[in-house]
Formats: structure tokens, C-alpha cells, sequence
């Protein structure tokens, strides 16, 4: 069969390569440690497996409204007014299977051909895959360890223009664990509102914040109407394989969202939904319980990394990845990689697999078990003692 030319244009995520390669290995009897793929290793609290049952037991079986139940967009939308300090009215939510697809859907509704997005790199694949796919033409902005992987605002003041139709900003930030302060996500949002343009701000690493108060975007002024806030259950509930996500965001664009999901999805499983009720409605304890125990593991991995031949790891402020600096060891990022998964039976990323201006840098994720992680660091020293040689 012959593909569509559009599909040569869209790309992949680095982590469920490696991560299909490293099981490879598993089934021939090699022990690897998996720090490639971004999701905790707490199961998903009990009261809320407790509430997916109820709803399979009650027959919540059946196809529901696109844009997502009323009570969950209610809970959704309570949520996000108190979590950011911003009004929110539940026909600005709309629910999705995951919150990749709120990012699929929005650049899909906002960006047309030659339409330019502004994004970090490094960042997440996906961003750069789905404008490249809706024949946009991404504009990457760089991430730079000396400014403690904040937005180069220069930069973004120099590339932003008539052309640009979306600024993408993540913070906490997947790969490099930055964290964008108020006063740069201000410089942003003043840019935003000069030129007009929307934000996607992904925020689905909120909780994951190991130093001050979490800033959102969509809280400055005259930016309620320019932002679609991305948020889900993966990350914060160890839910990311019910696949449970939601966008909040102008009402047209909500309806624009809506629509695609009509045209794909059709709706979220129901049954998925009523558990999202009960993680927004019930016990917060189990997210805090897990984020303090990521600080420890973040502050063992930083450690321990430091430690190795040829790295040096800058301490990350949020989400569960460590994005150590390989540069002294003077190999190209993928090739270390490589090594670490066939060598030292270590799975994780080359920095590269997240724009130009990753390379130089691995990414691991440290959601993984404090005994995993010191193997890890164990299995990776012999193996970086070579390379560097
Ligand atoms: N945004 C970022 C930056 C991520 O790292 C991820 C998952 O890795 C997502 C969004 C998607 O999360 P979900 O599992 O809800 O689709």
C-alpha cells in the first residue's frame, strides 16, 4: 500500500523505540533496567480502581458525549480553578483518552500550511511531529542548561511574528526537569498577547515540583482567552494506561476539539471517566506520597550521576527525569545510549531524540525504583569508564 505524503512527515517518540528494543532483549534473557519510558511505578490508588469497578458493575459501558461527562468536566473544571487561581466553566473542558490527543487536536484545529509554532528544544518529539504533520513549519527555540532550561525570551521575542499561530510552553519540563518562573511565563504571556497568539501550556507534570509554587500560564492577564491548558491523570495518579487526559480552553476551540474527537475517538471510555471523578474528588495523599518519594530518588540519581566518568547532572526542579550533561565524554548522545542498553543493560534516551539542542545530554527517567536506580548507576559506570577512554 502506498502511504499518504503526510505521513512522511510525521514523526515518532524515541522512548517507545527503545523501550520495544529493550523487551527485545529481555525475551533473550538479558536483565535491563528500564529508565526510558516517562511513567511512575506506583500503581493507581486503590479508590480509584474502586470507582472504575462500580462503574463496570453499573453498567457504564456505553458510548458517551464526545466532549466528555458532564460531572468529570465539572470536576475537571473545579480542579483546574483552584489548582491556577482562574475561572473556569466546564464547557471550556473537553476530555480525551490521554492528553497527547489534546495536543494532536489543538495544532490539527489551529495550524495550517507554512503557519509557524514556536516550541522548546529540547521538548517533547511529539509537538514538533504533529505541526510538521498539520505542514506547519515548527520554530525551535532553545533550552539552554546555563539559563537552568528556561525559555531563551530573545530568542522567542526574535523568531515570534505575524506568521507565528501557537507558542507551545511545558513546564515542568519533559526532558531537562526546568521549570519556567513567573516572570519569564510574564515575558511570554506579554508576547502572546502583543502578537495574538495562542499557548499550549502542557502542564502535565504540575505536580511534580520539588521547589516553590507552581506557576500556570493561563493566570495572567488576558491570557484565559489565549491558553489551552493540558493537563491529565497519567503522571499525577499512575493512570497511563487507562489513558485519561483533558484540554481547557476558549469555548470555540473547545467545539473545534470536540469535533475531532467525533471524528476519531468518538468519546472517552466511559467507566475510565468516573475513576477521573473520584482521583479529582477523593484523597490527595497518594499524589503527595509519590512526589516526595521522587525527590529522593531525584536527589539519588543527580548524586549519583555526578559521580560518573565524563557527566555532570544539573539538579532538575520538576517532573521525574534527570537530563545529565555528556558532552566531556565526546561521543554523540544516541551513540552513549546505545552502548548503556547493549553494554550495561540500561534503557534510556539520547538527548537528541528531543531536538538539535538535547544533543550533548542523556534523559532518565528516575520514576523507577530507588534499587533500579542504584543498579542503574552501578551497571553505567564501567561502560561511561570506556567510552571515555
Ligand atoms: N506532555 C508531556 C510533556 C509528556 O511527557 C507526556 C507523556 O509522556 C504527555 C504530555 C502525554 O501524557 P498522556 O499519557 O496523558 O497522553
Amino acid at each position: 500500500m502506498e502511504l499518504a505524503d503526510r505521513m512522511a512527515r510525521l514523526g515518532t517518540e524515541s522512548a517507545f523505540e527503545v523501550l520495544a528494543q529493550a523487551l527485545e532483549l529481555e525475551r533473550r534473557g538479558r536483565e535491563i533496567v528500564h529508565l526510558e519510558i516517562g511513567e511512575p511505578d506506583f500503581e493507581t490508588p486503590e479508590h480509584i480502581k474502586a470507582a472504575a469497578k462500580r462503574a463496570l458493575d453499573e453498567g457504564q459501558t456505553h458510548y458517551g458525549p464526545p466532549a466528555g461527562l458532564p460531572e468529570l468536566r465539572e470536576a475537571i473544571a473545579e480542579h483546574v480553578a483552584g489548582t491556577r487561581g482562574i475561572p473556569v466553566a466546564p464547557d471550556e473542558v473537553v476530555v480525551t483518552p490521554g492528553a497527547k490527543p489534546i495536543m494532536f487536536f489543538a495544532i490539527l484545529a489551529l495550524v495550517g500550511r507554512g503557519d509557524e509554532v514556536i516550541l522548546p528544544d529540547p521538548g517533547f518529539p511529539i509537538y514538533e511531529s504533529v505541526v510538521n504533520f498539520a505542514g506547519g513549519v515548527p520554530i525551535p527555540i532553545p533550552l539552554l542548561e546555563e539559563r537552568g532550561f528556561g525559555f531563551d525570551l530573545e530568542e522567542l521575542e526574535r523568531r515570534v511574528s505575524r506568521k507565528t499561530k501557537l507558542i507551545i510552553v511545558n513546564s515542568p519540563h519533559n526532558p531537562t526537569g526546568g521549570v519556567l518562573d513567573p516572570d519569564d511565563l510574564g515575558r511570554i504571556a506579554e508576547t502572546a498577547r502583543h502578537y495574538r497568539v495562542p499557548v499550549l501550556s502542557d502542564e502535565i507534570y504540575r505536580d511534580f515540583l520539588y521547589e516553590g509554587a507552581f506557576a500556570s500560564i493561563a493566570a495572567f492577564p488576558g491570557m484565559s482567552e489565549l491558553t489551552i491548558l493540558l493537563d491529565g491523570f497519567s503522571k499525577s495518579y499512575a493512570m497511563t494506561g487507562w489513558r485519561l487526559g483533558y484540554g481547557v480552553m476558549p469555548r470555540a476551540l473547545a467545539e473545534a476539539v470536540t469535533r475531532l474527537m467525533v471524528n476519531s475517538a468518538s468519546c472517552t471510555a466511559t467507566f475510565v471517566q468516573r475513576a477521573g471523578i473520584a482521583a479529582l474528588r477523593g484523597d490527595q495523599a497518594p499524589v503527595r506520597g509519590m512526589v516526595e518519594e521522587f525527590r529522593r530518588r531525584r536527589d539519588l540519581i543527580v548524586e549519583g550521576l555526578g559521580k560518573l566518568p565524563g557527566v555532570s547532572c544539573p539538579r532538575p526542579r520538576g517532573a521525574f527525569y534527570a537530563f545529565p550533561n555528556v558532552t566531556a565524554l565526546r561521543h554523540p548522545s544516541r551513540e552513549i545510549a546505545r552502548h548503556l542498553l547493549n553494554e550495561a543493560g540500561v534503557a534510556l534516551l539520547w538527548g537528541s531524540a528531543f531536538g538539535r539542542y538535547g544533543e550533548g545530554y542523556l534523559r532518565l527517567s528516575y520514576a523507577s525504583s530507588e534499587v533500579n536506580l542504584r543498579r542503574a548507576l552501578a551497571q553505567m559506570a564501567p561502560v561511561l569508564a570506556r567510552v571515555a577512554r
